[in-house]
């Protein structure tokens, strides 16, 4: 539609594709990266020629206009996650910087490194942390490393036959003991929308922290933390159109108030002796060094992007791509779609295996074809291994992608089928 040929025009690498005879590639891998608009690329670069300067640092003008670029963009995205005040947002390097970042600072709580108040963070043998089978491996080897050097246990829900787990499955693990409880917003290989409301309520009925791996929603629905109820949660700019080499912690302004900074140096303190330091209250405490300042002002632009487009609006646009995706797969014989039939429980994507064929060589196929996805086991070994199997094909959407994409991608599989003479029972 004109809608979406005008927010291509507003990116760059899209507007490169279709100024040709926009036939390739189609770009079905935003949930590994998304694309810039120029917005991003063009604040980040304008940053660079004219306010380059570190910040939190001097008294200069200079210096005062890069903090004021840099704090701007942290109350742009504490609005735009519900987040109650800026002091909640912690600058990172990613999701998985963000999630080691917590983990890590746990671990200093439990090691007589904690600040006021880390003993709410305390973990011990008993303890338990509990993940589910389907995380990204980003949420969930800092996990198992926070266990193994506080004796807690790390437990997991397991998933059923599709690779997803149920409110029910939920309550069945949560008890008294469990301390963590972790879990992705939305998969990054079945798509399924985990429904945080309710599990947060659980959660805090037996008195555990609740931390979300928000990589696959932020970039794709409205999410308001604060409404959620989540006491932490991690995600990546460069997923929702913004630069990479940055990302997000957020965390409640009490637990974040107690958790010890697990990197330290300079700026990031109020009084250091030859002995000891005292730290500067979130969020500054949990950024020590200088700064990724332009790559914070790129994502302020991409938060202020997806701001005008509207969350709503892409949120609906992309369930109708996913939808015409799972719709469309269901309908190839031999092809076994991850995650839930229930489409009104899935985000942005469809990962699937293709009976008799290798990922790879799907993959590969796709790739002669201009059909830009991800082959593998997407961070996500233990979900595979758990479906009896080692890798899927992965195609993802953003508000972006067009209906032809899709379709290119369809017949793509399709055409793998025929092309490896893979014979498909009637
Ligand atoms: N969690 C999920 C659900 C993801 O999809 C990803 C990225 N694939 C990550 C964590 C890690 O993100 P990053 O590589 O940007 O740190």
């Amino acid at each position: 539609s004109s809608e979406v040929a005008e927010l291509r025009a507003a990116f760059p690498y899209f507007a490169a594709i279709d100024a040709t005879d926009g036939s390739a590639p189609a770009y079905l891998d935003s949930a590994a990266t998304s694309q810039r608009p120029a917005v991003v690329l063009d604040a980040e670069r304008a940053f660079l020629e004219r306010s380059n300067a570190a910040v939190h640092r001097g008294t200069s003008g200079a210096v005062g206009a890069a903090t004021g670029a840099f704090e701007g963009a942290r109350d742009l995205m504490a609005e735009f996650v519900g987040a109650e005040s800026s002091e909640q947002i912690v600058w990172a390097e990613n999701a998985t910087d963000a999630l080691n970042l917590l983990a890590l600072g746990i671990g200093e709580a439990n090691s007589g490194n904690g600040v006021s108040g880390s003993e709410r963070f305390h973990l011990g043998t008993g303890d338990e942390i509990l993940v589910t089978e389907a995380e990204h491996h980003a949420n969930l080897i800092p996990w198992q490393r926070l266990a193994n050097k506080t004796g807690a246990t790390l437990r997991y829900i397991p998933v059923n036959e599709y690779g997803v787990w149920s409110l029910d499955d939920a309550r069945a693990a949560l008890s008294d003991r469990t301390r963590i409880f972790a879990f992705a917003h939305v998969s990054n290989a079945t798509g399924f929308h985990a429904p945080v409301r309710e599990l947060v309520d659980l959660a805090h009925a037996v008195g555990a922290i609740v931390v979300l791996d928000a990589c696959q929603s932020v970039p794709h629905i409205p999410v308001n933390f604060s409404e959620l109820g989540v006491d932490f949660a991690a995600f990546s700019g460069h997923k929702m159109l913004g630069p990479n080499g940055i990302g997000v912690l957020y965390g409640t302004a009490e637990l974040l108030a107690a958790l010890p900074p697990a990197r330290t140096g300079g700026s990031a303190i109020t009084k250091v002796t030859m002995d000891a330091a005292e730290f500067m209250p979130p969020p500054l405490r949990f950024e020590p060094g200088t700064q990724p300042v332009s790559q914070v002002v790129g994502l302020g632009a991409a938060v202020r992007f997806l701001t005008e487009v509207g969350m709503d609006r892409i949120e609906a646009r992309e369930h109708e791509l996913v939808t015409r995706l799972a719709e469309g797969l269901a309908e190839i014989r031999g092809v076994r779609l991850l995650g839930s039939p229930d489409l009104s429980q899935r985000v942005a994507l469809t990962a699937i295996s293709v009976e008799g064929l290798h990922a790879h060589d799907v993959g590969q196929f796709l790739d002669e074809r201009g059909v830009l996805v991800r082959v593998g086991h997407h961070c996500a070994q233990p979900l595979h291994r758990a479906l009896g199997m080692a890798s899927s094909t992965r195609a993802s959407v953003h508000v972006t992608t067009t209906e032809d994409e899709v379709d290119r991608f369809l017949d793509a599989v399709r055409g793998a089928q025929k092309y490896f003479g893979v014979e498909v029972a009637a």
